[in-house]
C-alpha cells in the first residue's frame, strides 16, 4: 500500500563564491566550484570545527596564485 503526504524537503538551490559573492549554477543547472574545507582535530587550536569554503572559478585561480607564491601546487588530473 502507498499512502502519499505532503513533506518539507531542504534542497541546495544555489552555490555562491565565499569571496565575490556569484553564484557558481552553470547554464546548464549544475554547480561549478572550488571546495576547500577542513575538519579540525583535538590536536589543534581549532579542535571540533568544520571549515567550509566555495570558491567560483576565477577566484580560485586567484587562490592558486597564491598558494603557489608560497611554493604550493596544485595537483592536476584529468577527470
Ligand atoms: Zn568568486
Amino acid at each position: 500500500m502507498k499512502i502519499a503526504g505532503k513533506i518539507e524537503k531542504t534542497a541546495i538551490v544555489d552555490i555562491v563564491c565565499d569571496i565575490c559573492g556569484v553564484s557558481t549554477k552553470t547554464e546548464f543547472g549544475d554547480f561549478e566550484f572550488a571546495e576547500l574545507s577542513a575538519c579540525w582535530g583535538y590536536s589543534t587550536a581549532k579542535d571540533g570545527e568544520y571549515h567550509e569554503i566555495c570558491l567560483c572559478e576565477p577566484c580560485y585561480d586567484q587562490v592558486l596564485v597564491y598558494i603557489e607564491s608560497l611554493g604550493g601546487k596544485a595537483v592536476n588530473k584529468k577527470y
